[in-house]
């Protein structure tokens, strides 16, 4: 009796066993998308300084060229009943739909996989109803997270923090995280959003910050540590004058604070930040515009420089620089889509033919959306490229990257992981420096 209902024991447990088994593989192949690109636990221990050159010895032939798209804000999701088309619905759609370069099908540099970008996200958009229900929002930031792109903070209040404490930024950054754990719930009503409900997103995934407005202090940084966030994607690289778009400062550790930044201090635009071990940098790199003779070459019409300057005399013509976010392209200086375009395509041929430090570019799902104020005629006159053409240029500038067997778009978290653990491309492919 006894013998029995112990080997009855044995079997249940044995069933019990093999169900968690089962369990667990299917787990580990349906999240293999988007756990594979996690950095779970971090220790603050990296010491990594700012260099031109590749990392770990890589030659720049063997290195990828990365560019990460980072889109800050998101609140039109774009979906269906929003009233909006566009936006972050238009977003998933074009990088759910691209492949990088097959390259060797190495998945340590990426090769042939689905392109990834960075949502950084304001919470307030999925706490209280603003242009459409949070709960279509908070769908389609699912939406992202579930096919695998990083979802990234931006504050819950997106207030001007230049003056905030340690403890403002920390009330932003921990109350951005509570609103993304909240447990996600498909069948959330659209009329009755429930403020209970998040997207369920696991705490460890959420590594990443960019500050509104582009404004911290010394504070923001003591706070990221904190709050166990370990990089930043909100400080400029790029204005020094000895980097022409082919020398750019790879990304860093802040022990040694920010060279870029450290330029803006002396402009009086920027505070000065001291030295925060560990917390890795993906700097916000300058865009350069074609010069002159060059502008036809990647259509647009020569004296575009002049053209700028005119409009905003602080833009160098010598130079070229601009800061490298959608907004200082399409609004401050209301480029239009043939110029938008040739200024990221020169920009990135500029890394090619150069150290191929990591091409970023910081834009907004919402300039993408139907419901865009500019679109509705009161404001009209800040910018000249319609929803339309600013997708399209978007769109081309992606197949035109992506023409180069070296270029891979990926997350700013995937990239940090092949940062920390740098793997060259293969031996035998074809590159422009071959
Ligand atoms: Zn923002």
């Amino acid at each position: 009796m006894g013998k029995t209902k112990k080997s009855n024991l044995s079997k249940i447990f044995s069933i019990f066993i093999l169900i968690f088994i089962v369990a667990s593989i299917i787990l580990l192949i349906t999240n293999k998308e988007t756990t594979k690109s996690i950095i779970t636990k971090y220790s603050y221990n990296d010491n990594v300084l700012a260099s031109e050159n590749p990392p770990a010895g890589l030659s720049v032939s063997k290195t990828p060229q990365f560019i990460i798209f980072g889109f800050d804000d998101n609140s039109y999701s774009g979906l269906e009943g929003s009233n909006g088309t566009g936006g972050m619905n238009w977003a998933l759609d074009l990088f759910n739909s691209k492949t990088n370069p097959k390259g060797s099908n190495n998945n340590l540099t990426y090769d042939g996989e689905k392109i990834k970008a960075s949502f950084y996200v304001c919470t307030r958009y999925i706490a209280t109803w603003m242009s459409e229900s949070p709960v279509y929002v908070k769908k389609i930031w699912r939406a992202a997270y579930e096919t695998g792109h990083e979802i990234g903070l931006h504050s819950h209040n997106h207030k001007h923090g230049d003056k905030f404490n340690t403890s403002q930024w920390e009330y932003e950054i921990q109350k951005t995280i509570d609103n993304l754990t909240k447990p996600f719930d498909p069948k959330e009503k659209i009329s009755n959003p429930d403020n209970k409900k998040g997207i369920g997103i696991p705490r460890e995934t959420l590594i990443s910050w960019r500050t509104p407005h582009l404004e911290f202090n010394n504070n923001t940084f003591v706070a990221l540590k904190n709050e166990n966030i370990f990089y930043d994607c909100s400080m400029e690289e790029g204005w020094q004058e000895d980097q022409d778009g082919t020398n750019y400062l790879w990304p860093y550790t802040l022990d040694n604070a920010s060279p870029g930044n450290e330029i803006l201090v002396t402009w009086n635009a920027k505070a000065p930040i001291g030295s925060h071990p560990g917390i890795w940098e993906i700097p916000v790199y300058t865009l350069i515009i074609p010069p002159d003779d060059k502008c036809m070459e990647y259509g647009a019409e020569p004296g575009l420089r002049k053209k700028l300057h005119d409009l905003r005399p602080f833009f160098d013509e010598i130079d070229g620089k601009i800061v490298g976010f959608d907004y200082n392209l399409w609004v401050i200086f209301k480029m239009t889509k043939a110029e938008v375009l040739a200024s990221l395509k020169y920009t990135l041929d500029l890394r090619l033919k150069g150290n191929r430090a990591p091409f970023t570019f910081g834009a907004h799902t919402d300039y993408y959306s139907s419901k865009y104020y500019s679109d509705k005629g009161s404001k009209n006159d800040e910018i000249l490229a319609n929803t339309k053409e600013r997708q399209e240029a978007f769109e081309e500038f992606i197949d035109y990257a992506l023409s180069k067997p070296e270029v891979r778009i990926v997350s700013g978290q995937q990239f940090l992981n092949w940062m920390r653990n740098p793997v060259p491309l293969n031996d035998n492919m074809k590159t422009a420096n071959n």
